[in-house]
């Protein structure tokens, strides 16, 4: 450990061993999909912390929960644990979730929901009790939307005006609208907007894969630049790159690229994201 310190935040990181596709994505990125080489990339960046989003290919809850456990201890704190848990699995799964996070030995520091990728949307019943844990134990709830790295995902379970309706019934829970629910940037601005207790986040809007990879990057830059004005308030905009999807060099990129005053970059990438989990202006890298 140097005497370095970060104080940006990457609200969305995945350096997990239960992946199908991130070594293909690393080998494009060249990046060494491990979470030592996440922390040598963050470290070149000036982040102190990122937010390990737990893996739903994960055999079991209680394997994805021990694969960001471990990370985070590895990490010294720097990787931030947090649970997920897919409510189509039915009421029993949801309580054993419940159970085993509350149990986790690393406290958590968020959940994350995968709509889209398993067929259930953000309104659906029984996810009731996970926002409830979510209000009782004050972390925010990820959720993604908007496109899906896989074709058998499936898109009506991700738009982002979904999230309007939970976040008016949980008020007292902060969520995060992950990937500025790319392509339906405008709407998801919206319901930040709208929702104070809405964020979002700047991860996986680069995909390495795309052809004229150059002219995709500045075509995300002025879509995300006009989403920031949408939302109309910096301070809901968060940096994430979504590693190994993003490497963390583009992720930062193309938010340090955005027709935006400097102060306003800081925040998004780091200052609210420290607002949000409570974390101190900076942490030892
Ligand atoms: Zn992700």
């Amino acid at each position: 450990m140097s005497t370095e310190l970060g104080a940006r935040v990457d609200v969305h990181v995945h350096p997990t061993r239960y992946s199908r596709h991130g070594a293909t994505f690393a080998e494009k990125n060249r990046i060494e999909f491990t979470p030592a080489g996440l922390l040598r990339e963050m470290d070149a960046h000036g982040i102190g912390w990122g937010v390990f989003l737990c893996p739903r290919l994960a055999p079991s809850l209680a394997d994805g929960l021990a694969d960001v456990s471990a990370v985070a201890r590895e990490s010294r704190g720097r990787l931030l644990p947090t649970g997920t848990v897919d409510p189509t699995q039915g009421e029993a799964e949801v309580a054993r979730a419940l159970d085993l996070w509350t149990r986790n030995g690393t406290r958590l520091r968020g959940i994350k929901l995968y709509p889209g990728y398993h067929p259930f949307d953000v309104t659906d019943a029984r996810l009731e009790p996970v926002y409830h844990w979510a209000e009782q134990h004050r972390v925010p709830v990820w959720v993604h939307q908007g496109d899906t790295s896989e074709p058998d995902g499936l898109l009506r379970f991700t738009r982002p005006i979904l999230l309007d309706e939970v976040a008016v019934r949980w008020r007292s829970v902060r969520f995060v609208l992950c990937h500025v629910g790319n392509p339906w940037m405008e709407e998801a601005a919206e319901v930040v907007f709208k929702n104070e207790n809405v964020y979002t986040d700047t991860s996986g809007l680069l995909n390495p894969f795309a052809e004229h990879y150059a002219a995709q990057v500045q075509r995300m830059r002025t879509r995300l630049r006009h989403a920031v004005l949408a939302v109309g308030d910096v301070r809901k905009v968060l940096y994430g790159s979504d590693w190994p999807i993003s490497s963390i060099v583009d992720a930062v990129g193309l938010v340090d690229g955005l027709d935006l005053p400097r102060p306003d970059k800081e925040l998004i990438l780091g200052g609210n994201a420290r607002e949000l989990l409570g974390l101190p202006d900076a942490a030892p890298m």
